[in-house]
């Protein structure tokens, strides 16, 4: 099975004509709350490609809690290693304009409170982490962990070293490739490039190349953490490079042609339809 280690969130949502200004109040808005996190989105993306997927996370003693870990109890990734910590559910208050331009304001809450006390014994044999909970956290999930590591290296994060160092696949994309210096690195190392695929490096060489499915794109959000689910899961069951990097575009195409996140994550069907036209 995998274990996906990060955040969960409730992203609320207020749909707006334009942005406020500094000091500024926009009324008129629609409101709407979706569950978010990069922890909980890879997990939601794992298990609807088919792999048995628990979560490691935190959350808050709140009415929260329950509405941001809705998807990963309906398509059910396993549950039983969400803690419940003395802080508020990880909230991001996310302002759209018409215009598709964005604000976002993260109280990261539980996810930040989350402590290497509350994590339980991991046996799984992959294990898929990002930077949206505390790197000591991470750290010491890996001291033990003898399994396979995927680590999707976002957002920047400063004194992640070991942890890279320690990763069996890093993923990242283009502003992220930048921001680390990973070129030469040791093990898998996978480049997304948006619109333009990806490129999956091993030991300082490029070993697969895949263009990105031409979709009709309706938002982006979520691509790479589909992308980051589904590279890891197909390398997991044993997929060559160069057709684990093909299914990892397509599962991430497909969720640029739906809004959401979670929502848009697409089947196992779906990435196999696509792959096959
Ligand atoms: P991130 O969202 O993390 O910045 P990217 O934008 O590189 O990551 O997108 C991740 C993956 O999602 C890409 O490698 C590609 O497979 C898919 N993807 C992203 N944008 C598009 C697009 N415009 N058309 C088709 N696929 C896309």
């Amino acid at each position: 099975g995998l274990t996906v280690l990060g955040s969960v969130n409730l992203d609320l949502l207020v749909q707006v004509a334009e942005l406020p200004k500094a000091g500024e109040t926009v009324t008129g808005g629609t409101y709407s709350a979706l569950p978010g996190g990069k922890g909980a989105n890879v997990a939601v993306a794992a298990r609807r490609l088919g792999a048995e997927t628990e979560i490691v996370a935190a959350v808050g003693d709140d009415d929260y809690a329950a509405q941001a870990l809705v998807n990963l109890k309906a398509d059910g990734v396993y549950l039983d290693a969400v803690k419940t910590v003395d802080a508020h559910t990880g909230l991001a208050f996310i302002t759209v304009s018409a215009d598709g331009e964005n604000q976002i304001a993260v109280a990261s809450g539980a996810n930040a409170a989350f402590t290497p006390e509350h994590l339980p014994k991991l046996c799984s044999d992959v294990l898929i982490t990002q930077f949206e909970i505390p790197i000591a956290v991470i750290e010491a999930a890996l001291k033990d962990y003898a399994g396979f590591v995927a680590v999707n290296a976002s957002p920047v994060t400063p004194n992640v070293d070991r942890i890279l160092a320690r990763a069996d696949l890093v993923i990242v994309n283009q502003g992220e490739a930048d921001a680390y210096r990973l070129s030469g690195r040791e093990g898998l190392l996978a480049i997304t490039l948006g619109g333009s695929g990806a490129e999956l490096w091993r030991d300082g060489e490029l070993v697969a190349r895949a263009p990105a499915p031409k979709v009709n794109v309706v938002d982006t959000t979520g691509a790479g953490d589909a992308f980051a689910a589904a590279l890891t899961v197909a390398l997991a069951e044993g997929q060559a490079e160069q057709e684990a990097l093909e299914f990892a575009c397509a599962a991430g195409a497909l969720t640029t042609t739906r809004l959401g996140t979670q929502t848009a994550s697409p089947t196992r069907v779906e990435v196999d339809a696509l792959l096959k036209t």
